[in-house]
């Protein structure tokens, strides 16, 4: 009979978390390695669920994974399986590892401000019983302090870190942990319960089904493919909403059913032959690594500006801003492109890139309100929703942020209409009362002869708002609002 290779520990526990699949994942291949069996566990967390919506796409995103989890386990091994809970994390893994005398339990990095919060507690409870806790990098190719400048500080500038992450990269960086062959050690699952359904959750069913989001580690895989078809359009295509430019890949990285390191092996190579696809791509994971480094090494930036001058900013406040806010949040602010933005969002939990960058720059330079305003939002309606990327989108539209558009670059949402939406093709899916608008008249309806309104059925104030502000008096206002930012040396000779 072969013996067993000695291991570290007897016994272990792999928590999963953002990282929902059962290949390439750091955390699973070290406790394997370490352990001579390895339980599997996730845990729907109610210190998180218990404050979402009843309908969240992102918990039935997050279920349907994790079913799939637990059938990809068991075809790594028969016996074994993903043992779900739905209690408090922080309660419940400390129990879990007394219950299966687990020495070890074994994560991967999450540095969102609240799971460090969550997982200290973990820490500390597992270290009073004697258990060890083990983390990993998983969900970036670099992470925290590992890119640092000549003077060993963070990065705070975007093209000097890219060229740091593409010089420091390496086979290695992009190696895939190998999973197959350490998979016996995966612990039998002695009374298999099966996955909560979504309502033993406490939720609803959203119109997810419909909106042909594949879910899981096959559904991360099928968009992967469809989008290594057309990568090398990506930087030709990606600026216009109407096209189907982008990876949509944005929800399986936030829930790890792929793994950066096989999307960046990918895009890698073609970069270095020459594709200009691939090539923009690539940046586009270097930008999610950036913000995610700069929420580890700032994490202020939860909370204000990363520039805390910005701090100093006084925002609309009361009933109008409110009422401006409601506008923004429900698409009626009467500017086409920003309306379509909104109803994609509300809609189907997912928001073009270009159309954000608008959207935000419209919350807070035409509406002159908070840009944290704008970020809980998204944070509540994004299935993608990234603390680090979500922040580093507002702070970087709102001028607040490292490396962010410069306080007096205001974009203008008629011509970003004009230019990123031209014929009017994804305003009209989203906003049906102006599809029969001539393409010169649905960017900016207002400007629209009377005639031409009537004849699409369109009435100003009636089926489709009047805009709530006048883009040129508003960006007069935030020049005036961002005064304040202003650094003394900047300042005009009196
Ligand atoms: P692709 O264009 O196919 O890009 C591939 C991947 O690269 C994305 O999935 C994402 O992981 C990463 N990426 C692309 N652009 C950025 C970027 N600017 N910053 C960081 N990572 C990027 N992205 C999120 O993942 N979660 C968020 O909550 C989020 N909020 C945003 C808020 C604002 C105001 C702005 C301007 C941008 C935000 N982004 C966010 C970045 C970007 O808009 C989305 O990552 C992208 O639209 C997701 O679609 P995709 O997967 O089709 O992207």
């Amino acid at each position: 009979m072969q013996e067993r290779p000695s291991r570290e520990f007897a016994t272990g526990i792999v928590w999963f978390r953002r990282d929902l699949r059962s290949f390439d994942h750091a955390a699973l291949y070290h406790a394997l390695k370490s352990c001579q069996q390895v339980h599997c566990v996730f845990v729907f967390d109610k210190d998180i669920l218990d404050h979402l919506p009843r309908a969240d796409r992102r918990v039935e995103f997050i279920q349907a994974s994790v079913v799939e989890l637990d059938a990809a386990l068991r075809a790594l091994q028969p016996t074994a399986g993903l043992i779900t809970l739905h209690a408090v994390a922080a309660e419940a893994i400390p129990a879990l590892a007394k219950k299966l005398h687990a020495q070890a339990v074994f994560t991967n990095h999450d540095d969102e401000p609240q799971a460090l919060a969550r997982d200290a507690i973990v820490r500390g409870a597992l270290a009073h019983a004697g258990v060890a806790l083990r983390t990993f990098k998983d969900q970036v190719i670099f992470e925290r302090k590992e890119l640092l400048t000549q003077q060993g500080r963070p990065y705070g500038v975007f093209t000097p870190y890219k060229n740091a992450w593409l010089k420091k990269l390496d086979a290695f960086y992009l190696k895939p942990y190998p999973m197959e062959k350490y998979a016996a050690s995966l612990a039998p699952c002695s009374a298999p319960q099966p996955v909560p359904s979504l309502q033993a959750l406490g939720f609803e069913t959203t119109n997810l089904a419909s909106l042909k989001l594949p879910t899981g580690a096959s559904g991360g895989q099928q968009l992967l493919d469809e989008f290594f078809a057309r990568i090398q359009h990506y930087h030709a295509t990606r600026d216009f909403p109407g096209v189907k430019g982008p990876s949509y890949l944005g929800v399986h990285l936030r829930f790890g059913t792929v793994s950066i390191r096989q999307l960046a092996a990918m895009a890698y190579p073609l970069h270095l032959q020459g594709v200009e696809g691939a090539s923009v791509w690539l940046s586009e994971l270097v930008w999610r690594d950036f913000y995610v480094q700069i929420l580890a090494n700032f994490p202020h930036v939860a909370e204000g500006a990363f520039k805390p001058e910005y701090d100093n900013i006084g925002w609309e406040q009361g009933k109008p801003a409110k009422a401006l806010f409601e506008a923004w949040c429900q698409g009626q602010t009467g500017y086409p492109l920003v309306d379509a933005a909104m109803a994609q969002i509300n809609q189907t939990g997912y928001m073009h890139n270009r159309l954000r960058m608008v959207v935000a720059s419209f919350l807070v330079k035409d509406l002159g309100l908070d840009w944290r305003w704008g970020e809980a939002y998204f944070a509540e309606h994004l299935n993608d929703f990234d603390l680090a990327s979500n922040n580093g989108g507002w702070q970087w539209a709102s001028s607040s942020g490292c490396d962010a558009q410069p306080y007096f670059r205001i974009f203008n949402p008629t011509s970003q209409s004009e230019k990123f939406d031209a014929e009017g093709k994804f305003i009209r899916r989203y906003l049906p009362q102006l599809a029969k608008l001539p393409n010169a008249a649905i960017h900016a309806p207002w400007t629209a002869k009377p005639m031409e309104l009537q004849a699409a059925g369109v009435t100003l104030g009636g089926n489709y708002p009047q805009p709530i502000v006048a883009h040129d008096a508003a960006r007069t206002r935030t020049l005036l609002r961002y005064a304040v930012v202003k650094k003394p040396n900047a300042l005009p000779e009196a």
